[in-house]
Protein backbone atom coordinates (compact mmCIF):
# COMPACT_ATOMS: atom_id res chain seq x y z
CA UNK A 1 0.00 0.00 0.00
CA UNK A 2 1.75 3.25 -0.93
CA UNK A 3 2.55 5.22 2.57
CA UNK A 4 0.66 8.40 3.17
CA UNK A 5 2.12 10.71 6.19
CA UNK A 6 -0.49 10.67 9.21
CA UNK A 7 -1.65 14.69 8.34
CA UNK A 8 -1.24 15.14 12.37
CA UNK A 9 2.03 14.43 12.65
CA UNK A 10 3.63 17.39 14.07
CA UNK A 11 0.87 18.23 16.56
CA UNK A 12 2.67 16.05 19.51
CA UNK A 13 6.56 15.94 19.20
CA UNK A 14 8.64 18.87 20.73
CA UNK A 15 11.18 20.19 18.47
CA UNK A 16 14.22 21.86 20.01
CA UNK A 17 17.14 24.43 18.72
CA UNK A 18 20.18 22.67 17.99
CA UNK A 19 22.74 25.07 19.44
CA UNK A 20 22.50 28.35 17.97
CA UNK A 21 21.74 26.88 14.52
CA UNK A 22 18.93 27.76 12.45
CA UNK A 23 18.06 23.96 12.62
CA UNK A 24 15.17 22.16 14.96
CA UNK A 25 15.83 18.46 15.83
CA UNK A 26 12.60 16.32 16.85
CA UNK A 27 13.42 15.58 21.27
CA UNK A 28 13.05 12.10 20.13
CA UNK A 29 15.15 11.07 17.11
CA UNK A 30 15.84 7.24 15.29
CA UNK A 31 19.09 5.88 14.59
CA UNK A 32 19.44 2.51 12.62
CA UNK A 33 22.11 1.14 13.89
CA UNK A 34 20.57 -2.19 14.73
CA UNK A 35 17.36 -4.27 13.24
CA UNK A 36 17.79 -2.41 9.82
CA UNK A 37 20.54 -4.38 8.30
CA UNK A 38 20.14 -7.21 5.45
CA UNK A 39 20.09 -9.70 8.24
CA UNK A 40 16.33 -7.81 9.72
CA UNK A 41 12.94 -7.76 8.64
CA UNK A 42 13.09 -5.41 6.10
CA UNK A 43 8.99 -5.27 6.82
CA UNK A 44 9.25 -4.44 10.31
CA UNK A 45 12.30 -1.51 9.33
CA UNK A 46 9.66 -0.12 6.77
CA UNK A 47 6.84 -0.38 9.81
CA UNK A 48 9.44 1.43 12.35
CA UNK A 49 10.20 4.32 9.66
CA UNK A 50 6.34 4.67 8.55
CA UNK A 51 5.37 4.61 12.83
CA UNK A 52 8.31 6.93 13.75
CA UNK A 53 7.65 9.65 11.06
CA UNK A 54 4.27 9.41 11.93
CA UNK A 55 4.64 10.24 15.07
CA UNK A 56 7.01 13.44 14.44
CA UNK A 57 10.17 11.72 13.86
CA UNK A 58 11.89 13.91 11.23
CA UNK A 59 15.09 12.82 12.02
CA UNK A 60 16.87 9.58 11.15
CA UNK A 61 20.44 8.35 11.64
CA UNK A 62 22.71 6.82 10.23
CA UNK A 63 26.42 5.73 9.53
CA UNK A 64 28.29 4.23 6.89
CA UNK A 65 28.97 0.99 8.87
CA UNK A 66 25.22 0.02 9.70
CA UNK A 67 24.20 -3.63 9.11
CA UNK A 68 25.30 -5.62 8.84
CA UNK A 69 26.64 -6.52 7.06
CA UNK A 70 28.14 -3.12 7.03
CA UNK A 71 26.22 -0.56 4.51
CA UNK A 72 22.93 -2.56 4.19
CA UNK A 73 21.03 -0.48 6.74
CA UNK A 74 21.99 2.85 4.01
CA UNK A 75 20.60 0.63 1.08
CA UNK A 76 17.76 -0.49 3.16
CA UNK A 77 17.03 3.09 3.99
CA UNK A 78 17.49 4.05 0.30
CA UNK A 79 14.98 1.62 -0.90
CA UNK A 80 12.38 2.95 1.70
CA UNK A 81 13.07 6.24 1.10
CA UNK A 82 12.19 5.92 -2.53
CA UNK A 83 8.84 3.87 -2.26
CA UNK A 84 7.80 5.75 0.96
CA UNK A 85 9.42 9.07 1.81
CA UNK A 86 10.23 10.36 -1.53
CA UNK A 87 7.61 13.19 -0.92
CA UNK A 88 8.57 13.74 2.22
CA UNK A 89 12.82 14.23 1.92
CA UNK A 90 12.32 18.24 3.02
CA UNK A 91 10.64 17.43 6.11
CA UNK A 92 13.77 14.49 7.10
CA UNK A 93 16.92 15.23 8.55
CA UNK A 94 19.25 12.64 7.44
CA UNK A 95 22.53 12.11 9.05
CA UNK A 96 25.28 9.53 8.20
CA UNK A 97 29.20 9.29 9.52
CA UNK A 98 32.19 7.46 8.39
CA UNK A 99 35.31 7.11 10.83
CA UNK A 100 34.83 3.33 11.94
CA UNK A 101 36.21 0.45 9.17
CA UNK A 102 34.05 0.34 5.92
CA UNK A 103 37.02 -1.64 3.57
CA UNK A 104 40.14 -2.98 3.53
CA UNK A 105 43.20 -1.19 3.34
CA UNK A 106 44.65 2.24 4.26
CA UNK A 107 41.83 4.23 3.25
CA UNK A 108 39.24 2.44 4.37
CA UNK A 109 38.55 3.72 7.99
CA UNK A 110 39.27 6.68 10.40
CA UNK A 111 39.66 10.56 9.69
CA UNK A 112 41.72 11.06 6.24
CA UNK A 113 40.02 13.51 3.92
CA UNK A 114 40.67 10.29 1.01
CA UNK A 115 38.39 8.41 3.36
CA UNK A 116 35.84 10.65 4.23
CA UNK A 117 34.97 12.09 1.39
CA UNK A 118 34.83 8.73 -0.38
CA UNK A 119 32.77 7.34 2.36
CA UNK A 120 30.41 9.96 2.28
CA UNK A 121 30.43 9.04 -1.71
CA UNK A 122 29.33 5.77 -0.97
CA UNK A 123 26.95 6.42 1.64
CA UNK A 124 25.23 8.93 -0.89
CA UNK A 125 24.77 5.95 -3.88
CA UNK A 126 23.36 4.27 -1.28
CA UNK A 127 20.67 5.96 -0.21
CA UNK A 128 19.71 7.19 -3.53
CA UNK A 129 20.56 10.99 -2.20
CA UNK A 130 21.89 14.43 -3.63
CA UNK A 131 22.73 14.98 -0.22
CA UNK A 132 22.74 14.29 3.69
CA UNK A 133 21.33 16.58 6.23
CA UNK A 134 24.29 16.26 8.74
CA UNK A 135 27.65 14.56 7.67
CA UNK A 136 29.91 13.14 11.07
CA UNK A 137 33.35 12.48 11.85
CA UNK A 138 32.30 9.12 13.71
CA UNK A 139 35.10 9.30 16.02
CA UNK A 140 38.58 11.04 16.61
CA UNK A 141 41.60 9.74 14.59
CA UNK A 142 44.76 9.98 16.58
CA UNK A 143 46.73 9.60 13.71
CA UNK A 144 45.39 12.60 10.89
CA UNK A 145 46.08 15.89 11.99
CA UNK A 146 42.09 17.48 13.11
CA UNK A 147 42.48 20.27 10.53
CA UNK A 148 42.56 17.39 7.58
CA UNK A 149 39.49 16.08 8.95
CA UNK A 150 37.70 19.22 9.76
CA UNK A 151 39.17 20.12 6.40
CA UNK A 152 37.38 17.44 4.77
CA UNK A 153 33.89 18.12 6.80
CA UNK A 154 34.22 21.72 5.35
CA UNK A 155 34.63 20.71 2.11
CA UNK A 156 32.11 18.40 1.79
CA UNK A 157 29.39 21.50 2.68
CA UNK A 158 31.04 23.69 0.55
CA UNK A 159 30.12 20.44 -2.67
CA UNK A 160 26.74 20.49 -1.46
CA UNK A 161 27.21 16.98 -0.31
CA UNK A 162 25.98 18.00 3.57
CA UNK A 163 23.95 20.72 4.73
CA UNK A 164 26.00 20.65 8.32
CA UNK A 165 28.67 18.74 10.24
CA UNK A 166 28.98 16.74 13.05
CA UNK A 167 31.63 15.24 15.20
CA UNK A 168 31.03 11.54 17.38
CA UNK A 169 32.92 10.62 20.28
CA UNK A 170 35.41 13.17 20.91
CA UNK A 171 36.60 14.31 23.91
CA UNK A 172 36.29 17.87 25.57
CA UNK A 173 39.58 18.99 24.41
CA UNK A 174 39.31 17.82 20.96
CA UNK A 175 35.40 19.04 20.53
CA UNK A 176 37.25 22.65 21.53
CA UNK A 177 39.87 22.10 18.92
CA UNK A 178 37.10 21.07 16.40
CA UNK A 179 35.05 24.04 16.91
CA UNK A 180 38.00 26.20 15.99
CA UNK A 181 39.37 25.06 13.16
CA UNK A 182 35.87 24.44 11.70
CA UNK A 183 34.70 28.63 12.78
CA UNK A 184 37.78 29.24 11.11
CA UNK A 185 37.22 27.79 8.01
CA UNK A 186 33.56 29.06 7.69
CA UNK A 187 31.45 25.99 8.61
CA UNK A 188 30.15 25.87 12.06
CA UNK A 189 30.11 22.65 14.19
CA UNK A 190 26.01 21.65 13.93
CA UNK A 191 26.06 18.84 16.73
CA UNK A 192 28.19 16.43 18.28
CA UNK A 193 26.79 13.05 19.20
CA UNK A 194 28.25 11.08 22.25
CA UNK A 195 27.07 8.53 24.31
CA UNK A 196 25.03 9.65 27.00
CA UNK A 197 22.65 8.11 29.85
CA UNK A 198 22.02 7.47 33.21
CA UNK A 199 24.57 4.86 33.14
CA UNK A 200 26.98 6.60 31.04
CA UNK A 201 27.32 10.05 32.52
CA UNK A 202 31.32 11.13 30.74
CA UNK A 203 29.69 13.93 29.07
CA UNK A 204 28.82 15.96 31.54
CA UNK A 205 32.85 16.11 32.93
CA UNK A 206 33.79 18.88 30.06
CA UNK A 207 31.81 18.41 26.83
CA UNK A 208 28.27 19.54 27.80
CA UNK A 209 30.26 22.69 28.78
CA UNK A 210 32.42 23.24 25.40
CA UNK A 211 29.55 22.79 23.62
CA UNK A 212 27.33 24.83 25.85
CA UNK A 213 30.09 27.71 25.48
CA UNK A 214 30.27 27.58 21.72
CA UNK A 215 26.30 27.08 20.97
CA UNK A 216 26.65 23.89 19.66
CA UNK A 217 23.76 21.05 19.91
CA UNK A 218 24.27 17.54 20.72
CA UNK A 219 22.12 14.52 20.17
CA UNK A 220 22.65 11.18 22.52
CA UNK A 221 23.30 8.36 21.78
CA UNK A 222 21.64 5.27 23.75
CA UNK A 223 20.01 6.35 25.66
CA UNK A 224 18.34 3.60 27.18
CA UNK A 225 21.91 1.71 27.78
CA UNK A 226 21.17 -0.54 24.52
CA UNK A 227 17.68 -1.12 26.14
CA UNK A 228 19.27 -1.68 30.00
CA UNK A 229 17.43 1.33 31.25
CA UNK A 230 13.97 -0.26 29.91
CA UNK A 231 11.95 -2.86 31.74
CA UNK A 232 13.51 -5.57 29.58
CA UNK A 233 16.24 -7.24 31.53
CA UNK A 234 14.49 -6.85 35.23
CA UNK A 235 14.02 -10.57 35.13
CA UNK A 236 17.18 -12.28 32.86
CA UNK A 237 17.55 -11.41 29.50
CA UNK A 238 14.78 -12.60 27.18
CA UNK A 239 15.28 -14.28 24.21
CA UNK A 240 14.00 -11.89 21.83
CA UNK A 241 16.65 -8.94 23.21
CA UNK A 242 19.32 -7.15 21.81
CA UNK A 243 21.77 -8.83 24.55
CA UNK A 244 20.67 -12.34 23.46
CA UNK A 245 21.27 -12.02 19.75
CA UNK A 246 24.76 -12.80 18.00
CA UNK A 247 24.25 -9.83 16.11
CA UNK A 248 23.93 -7.67 19.34
CA UNK A 249 26.55 -4.96 20.54
CA UNK A 250 25.00 -5.81 24.10
CA UNK A 251 26.91 -8.32 25.57
CA UNK A 252 24.54 -10.88 28.20
CA UNK A 253 27.92 -10.58 30.67
CA UNK A 254 26.63 -6.62 30.42
CA UNK A 255 23.84 -7.40 32.20
CA UNK A 256 25.11 -7.59 35.62
CA UNK A 257 23.29 -8.57 39.03
CA UNK A 258 24.77 -5.04 40.02
CA UNK A 259 23.55 -2.77 37.20
CA UNK A 260 19.70 -4.55 37.45
CA UNK A 261 19.39 -3.65 40.86
CA UNK A 262 19.78 -0.13 40.17
CA UNK A 263 17.77 -0.53 37.01
CA UNK A 264 15.10 -1.72 39.50
CA UNK A 265 15.49 0.78 42.03
CA UNK A 266 15.00 3.42 38.86
CA UNK A 267 12.30 1.40 37.42
CA UNK A 268 10.21 1.92 40.84
CA UNK A 269 10.76 5.90 40.52
CA UNK A 270 9.96 5.85 37.11
CA UNK A 271 6.62 3.72 38.15
CA UNK A 272 5.91 6.61 40.97
CA UNK A 273 6.59 9.39 38.16
CA UNK A 274 4.00 6.89 36.14
CA UNK A 275 5.79 6.34 33.29
CA UNK A 276 7.98 2.95 32.06
CA UNK A 277 11.77 2.91 32.92
CA UNK A 278 12.66 3.96 28.78
CA UNK A 279 10.63 6.95 29.45
CA UNK A 280 12.22 8.10 32.42
CA UNK A 281 15.64 7.00 30.98
CA UNK A 282 14.17 9.32 27.78
CA UNK A 283 13.21 12.49 30.28
CA UNK A 284 16.72 12.86 31.49
CA UNK A 285 18.74 12.51 29.14
CA UNK A 286 16.42 15.97 28.09
CA UNK A 287 16.14 16.96 31.51
CA UNK A 288 17.48 21.11 31.94
CA UNK A 289 17.54 21.48 27.89
CA UNK A 290 21.46 20.86 27.22
CA UNK A 291 20.62 18.02 25.20
CA UNK A 292 19.17 18.70 21.65
CA UNK A 293 17.58 15.09 21.17
CA UNK A 294 17.48 11.56 22.30
CA UNK A 295 18.65 9.30 19.70
CA UNK A 296 17.17 5.97 20.38
CA UNK A 297 17.05 2.53 18.60
CA UNK A 298 14.29 -0.10 18.54
CA UNK A 299 13.30 -3.54 17.69
CA UNK A 300 9.32 -2.69 17.28
CA UNK A 301 7.28 -0.39 16.36
CA UNK A 302 5.56 -0.54 19.98
CA UNK A 303 9.03 1.01 21.41
CA UNK A 304 8.76 4.00 19.49
CA UNK A 305 5.16 4.50 20.33
CA UNK A 306 6.20 3.85 24.37
CA UNK A 307 9.09 6.03 24.13
CA UNK A 308 7.80 8.89 22.51
CA UNK A 309 5.18 8.88 25.37
CA UNK A 310 8.36 10.47 27.19
CA UNK A 311 7.28 13.88 25.96
CA UNK A 312 4.30 13.78 28.03
CA UNK A 313 5.96 13.86 31.40
CA UNK A 314 9.94 15.87 30.56
CA UNK A 315 9.72 17.45 33.86
CA UNK A 316 11.42 16.31 37.50
CA UNK A 317 11.13 17.25 41.00
CA UNK A 318 14.23 18.08 42.86
CA UNK A 319 13.31 15.32 44.97
CA UNK A 320 13.31 12.65 41.57
CA UNK A 321 16.52 14.34 40.55
CA UNK A 322 17.78 13.32 44.04
CA UNK A 323 17.07 9.85 44.22
CA UNK A 324 18.10 9.04 41.17
CA UNK A 325 21.39 10.51 41.84
CA UNK A 326 21.27 8.15 45.17
CA UNK A 327 20.74 5.32 43.05
CA UNK A 328 23.58 5.80 40.17
CA UNK A 329 25.76 6.68 43.10
CA UNK A 330 25.86 3.84 45.17
P1 LIG B 1 19.16 2.68 22.82
O1 LIG B 1 19.99 2.87 24.03
O2 LIG B 1 17.92 3.49 22.65
O3 LIG B 1 18.79 1.13 22.73
C1 LIG B 1 17.83 0.69 21.81
C2 LIG B 1 17.38 -0.73 22.15
O4 LIG B 1 16.72 -0.75 23.41
C3 LIG B 1 16.34 -1.23 21.15
O5 LIG B 1 16.92 -1.75 20.00
C4 LIG B 1 15.60 -2.26 21.97
O6 LIG B 1 16.40 -3.42 22.07
C5 LIG B 1 15.59 -1.61 23.35
N1 LIG B 1 14.39 -0.78 23.58
C6 LIG B 1 14.08 0.45 23.05
N2 LIG B 1 12.91 0.89 23.54
C7 LIG B 1 12.46 -0.05 24.37
C8 LIG B 1 11.31 -0.16 25.18
N3 LIG B 1 10.39 0.80 25.23
N4 LIG B 1 11.16 -1.28 25.94
C9 LIG B 1 12.08 -2.26 25.93
N5 LIG B 1 13.20 -2.22 25.17
C10 LIG B 1 13.39 -1.12 24.41
O7 LIG B 1 19.99 3.02 21.55
P2 LIG B 1 20.92 2.22 20.52
O8 LIG B 1 21.98 1.48 21.25
O9 LIG B 1 20.04 1.44 19.59
O10 LIG B 1 21.54 3.43 19.73
C11 LIG B 1 20.66 4.37 19.13
C12 LIG B 1 21.30 5.03 17.97
O11 LIG B 1 22.43 5.80 18.39
C13 LIG B 1 21.87 4.10 16.92
O12 LIG B 1 20.89 3.56 16.06
C14 LIG B 1 22.81 5.03 16.20
O13 LIG B 1 22.07 5.85 15.32
C15 LIG B 1 23.38 5.85 17.35
N6 LIG B 1 24.67 5.33 17.82
C16 LIG B 1 25.77 6.07 17.52
C17 LIG B 1 27.02 5.64 17.91
C18 LIG B 1 28.20 6.50 17.59
O14 LIG B 1 29.33 6.05 17.74
N7 LIG B 1 27.99 7.71 17.16
C19 LIG B 1 27.22 4.37 18.62
C20 LIG B 1 25.99 3.70 18.93
C21 LIG B 1 24.77 4.18 18.54
P3 LIG B 1 15.89 -4.90 21.73
O15 LIG B 1 16.46 -5.22 20.41
O16 LIG B 1 16.47 -5.73 22.82
O17 LIG B 1 14.38 -4.88 21.72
Amino acid sequence: MPYLANQERYSEMKYNRCGSSGLLLPAISLGLWHNFGGVDSAENGRAMLRRAFDLGITHFDLANNYGPPPGSAEELFGTMLKSDFAPYRDELVISSKAGYHMWDGPYGEWGSKKYLVASLDQSLKRMGLDYVDIFYSHRPDPNTPLEETMGALDQIVRQGKALYVGISSYDAEQTAQAISILNDLGTPLLIHQPKYSMLNRTIEEGVQDVLQENGVGSIAFCPLQQGLLTNKYLNGVPAESRAAKSTGALGENEVTEEVISKVQKLNDIASERGQSLAQMALAWVLREGRVTSALLGASKVSQIEENVKALDQLEFSTDELGAIENILSD
